[in-house]
Parts: C-alpha cells; sequence; structure tokens
C-alpha cells in the first residue's frame, strides 16, 4: 500500500513538473541585431569610445537569468551591427521571421537593437508585422561592460511586455528606461541620456515597472495588421533619400544628385512647419514634374505637424503630418510600393 502511494507520488510528480518548468509560461523569442545593449569596452566607466554589436544574443540572455521566470526563451541573432550601419536587407528579414515566428506558437518578439536608428526599424515593422501578437524593440545607452548598465533592466521589462497579454493589439512598441512608446511616436531626443526616447507628438502609451506593464494611452494609428503594406517576397524597397532645408541652401545639386543615383522620393526636413528655401524649391519642383519624383515635406524642429496647402498642394508637394523625417522616410518607402501619386501619396500620410 505505502508503495502504492509513493509510486502514485512519483507519477503525478512526473506529470506535474513540466507544467513548473514553464509549460505555461508564454513563449517569448529575442531576436538579437547588435547596439549598444550588445557593446563592450575595456573600462568600466566608460560610457563612449565602445564597439556596438559585440556580445550575442545567448551572452544577452545568460546575463538575465531572471527573464526565465517570465518567459520561454528562445535567442535568434539576425545580425551584430552598431544600427548606425542599419540596411534594408536586415529591415526585411526581421519582417519576415517575425511574421513567421508569430505565424507559429511564439507569443511575442523583443528585438535587440541599437538606439541610433531603433525609431526607424520599428515604425518600418510596426506597419509591415501582420500579427497582432506584442513585437518590442529594445536597447541600452550604456555598452554591457559599463557600471550601472542600462541594458539588463531594460531587456527585462521588454521580455516582460512582450510576454505580456495586455500588450496585444498595440502595434509595435519599444520599451527603454520603464517607458512603454508607440514605434509610430517614439523619438531618440538625447545623444547620452538613459532617458533618451520621448514621444514628443504623444506621450508614452506606459510604464514597465518591476516587469508589470501598465497602459494609459493606446495608438491612434493604423498598425500591423490594419494597414495595406505587406512586403513578404520582396527583395528590395524603394529608393528614399533626405535633405535638410537651412539658410542660404546650396542642396539643389544635391537633391538632382540623389534623383541620378536612384531614389525615387525625397523627404526634406524643413525648416519650421515644413518649409523649403527658394533655391532647393525650384530644383525640387522639376524633379517632380520631370522625374516623377515624390517630394515629402517633414519639418527638423522635432514635433508637430506639416500641412501643405495653396499652390504647393497643386503642385503636388506632400506634408508628412507630424512624422519626423526619419520616420516620414520609412511611410514614403512603404507609399511607393503601392503608387507614385502625389494625392495617393498625401492620404497615406494622413492615415498612418
Ligand atoms: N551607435 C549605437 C547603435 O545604434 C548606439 C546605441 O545602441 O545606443 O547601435
Amino acid at each position: 500500500m505505502k508503495k502504492f502511494f509513493y509510486l502514485s507520488l512519483a507519477a503525478l510528480f512526473l506529470l506535474a513538473a513540466p507544467l513548473c518548468w514553464g509549460k505555461d509560461l508564454p513563449k517569448v523569442a529575442i531576436l538579437a541585431t547588435g547596439g549598444t545593449i550588445a557593446g563592450s569596452v575595456e573600462s568600466g566607466v566608460a560610457t563612449t569610445g565602445y564597439t556596438a554589436g559585440v556580445l550575442t544574443v545567448e551572452t544577452l540572455i545568460k546575463a538575465v537569468p531572471e527573464i526565465q521566470s517570465l518567459a520561454v526563451i528562445s535567442g535568434r541573432q539576425v545580425c551584430n551591427i552598431d544600427s548606425s550601419n542599419m540596411t534594408d536587407d536586415i529591415w526585411l528579414e526581421l519582417a519576415s521571421t517575425i511574421n513567421d515566428l508569430l505565424a507559429r506558437d511564439i507569443d511575442g518578439v523583443v528585438i535587440t537593437h541599437g538606439t541610433d536608428t531603433m525609431e526607424e526599424t520599428a515604425y518600418f515593422l510596426n506597419m509591415v508585422v501582420k500579427s497582432d501578437k506584442p513585437v518590442v524593440l529594445v536597447g541600452a545607452m550604456r555598452p554591457a561592460t559599463a557600471i550601472s548598465a542600462d541594458g539588463p533592466k531594460n531587456l527585462y521589462n521588454a521580455v516582460a511586455l512582450a510576454a505580456s497579454p495586455e500588450a496585444k493589439g498595440k502595434g509595435v512598441m519599444i520599451s527603454m528606461d520603464d517607458a512603454i512608446l508607440s514605434a509610430r511616436d517614439a523619438a531618440k531626443t538625447n545623444t547620452m541620456k538613459t532617458s533618451t526616447f520621448k514621444a514628443p507628438n504623444s506621450g508614452s502609451l506606459g510604464a514597465v515597472i518591476d516587469g508589470v506593464p501598465y497602459f494609459y494611452a493606446l495608438p491612434a494609428k493604423p498598425h500591423t495588421t490594419a494597414t495595406e503594406f505587406d512586403v513578404k517576397g520582396m527583395k528590395t524597397l524603394p529608393k528614399v533619400d533626405i535633405l535638410y532645408s537651412y539658410s542660404n541652401d546650396g542642396s539643389a545639386p544635391a537633391a538632382e544628385a540623389l534623383v541620378k543615383a536612384g531614389a525615387k522620393g525625397l523627404v526634406i526636413a524643413g525648416s519650421g512647419a515644413g518649409s523649403v528655401h527658394r533655391n532647393q524649391k525650384e530644383a525640387l519642383l522639376n524633379l517632380m514634374k520631370n522625374n516623377k519624383t515624390a517630394v515629402v515635406r517633414s519639418s527638423r524642429t522635432g514635433s508637430g505637424l506639416v500641412l501643405i496647402e495653396g499652390d504647393d498642394k497643386k503642385n503636388g508637394f506632400i506634408g508628412a503630418d507630424n512624422l519626423n523625417p526619419q520616420k516620414a522616410r520609412v511611410l514614403l518607402m512603404l507609399a511607393l510600393t503601392k503608387t507614385d501619386d502625389p494625392k495617393k501619396i498625401q492620404e497615406i500620410f494622413n492615415k498612418y
């Protein structure tokens, strides 16, 4: 009898053990792309002069064992670069990998990424991921070797967010410095501070405190499953470049050279509410007329709307709404996969 009791106990343990080992935990995939979060330098006090994109995804995961209590973690190294060198090829690979993982049994994705171009990758994915499961980008401002490195806590919060059912349907997000930001609105605003990411036009969606996400706002614009953009099977994206407008502007030859080099669209980081210097405007009007170049006007101020009216509208200039120049570039690239009609492109900018 006693033997039967102990045998039953052992059988019960064997059956129940997988539940305790995480069968009930959500599955989160970490896709590593490099950046300062994977950065390393000799000195613990150095937060400059380090090499970004050195540590592997396995090292990042091992450095924060606490994430194992939040989710069943898997890791994949997509690339290991300084994000200032981000490419369309990596964006397309990320989009296809994420769509593939989320179509299967993965509940959420975390992308470790350099902070320099994180907002661009995040907005691109916000437009082309075809799932309502959480996708979270995370990075660090201090290399992994620094005293008080911000990467480990940021990664912990990002995994908590990606594992949270509450994060479903909120589009692609950035999780940095305890804040949750929508990919559309997030911008890097400071070269050094750990609190560099802000949403200057709309504010944050919420915060992650001790691994618990708290939401107080929703993204207002369509994203992920609600967009018309699908990059499945695409090998390249239309080329779009950015030009500044400034006093005594001498960039007209640069605009012409960019179009000659293959740019289908140009984004102008205009002064104030998207103004362009007359020296530059003439060249742009010629390119719009003779080369069908799409020209989007955004603002170099860092926040606020750009609306195009009157003759500028008649001539086909497109307003970026409140997207910053680097985000307007992403949307123009995607818009150009659908149309080169400035009126239709303007509708796309009004919508997203
Ligand atoms: N240059 C780095 C990068 O973007 C900066 C960072 O990650 O904070 O990869």
